[in-house]
């Protein structure tokens, strides 16, 4: 069997995607959810969803959160106080008000 080339990053066609800019999430480090159970942000129902809003609307970091969940385009769990459907709805209304520019 014949060996397998190696990648060679010169054989590949430029430009190459930008490495993840990690301090670009430096606002996690202050994020309330880091001291709770994950499964608080990811809950089954609207209880849940409450629940996890009240521990957001006190985090120094909503907005960050929220358009991080936005742009990564995240389906599940409340990110930035925002449930699944409310993110889906921001971005229709985003998608919406670009067309019409
Ligand atoms: S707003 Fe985001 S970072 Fe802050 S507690 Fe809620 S899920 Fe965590």
């Amino acid at each position: 069997m014949k060996p397998e080339k190696a990648l060679n990053l010169m054989d590949l066609p430029l430009p190459l995607p930008l490495p993840p800019d990690h301090q670009e999430h430096k606002w996690m480090l202050r994020a309330l959810c880091r001291k709770r159970a994950p499964e608080v942000f990811f809950p089954s129902d609207g209880v849940g969803v409450e629940r996890a809003r009240k521990v957001c609307a006190e985090c120094p970091v909503k907005d960050e959160c929220l358009e991080y969940a936005l742009t990564y385009r995240i389906d599940h769990g409340v990110w930035g106080g925002a449930s699944e459907r409310e993110r889906r709805r921001i971005l229709r209304a985003r998608r919406l008000a670009a067309a019409r520019r």
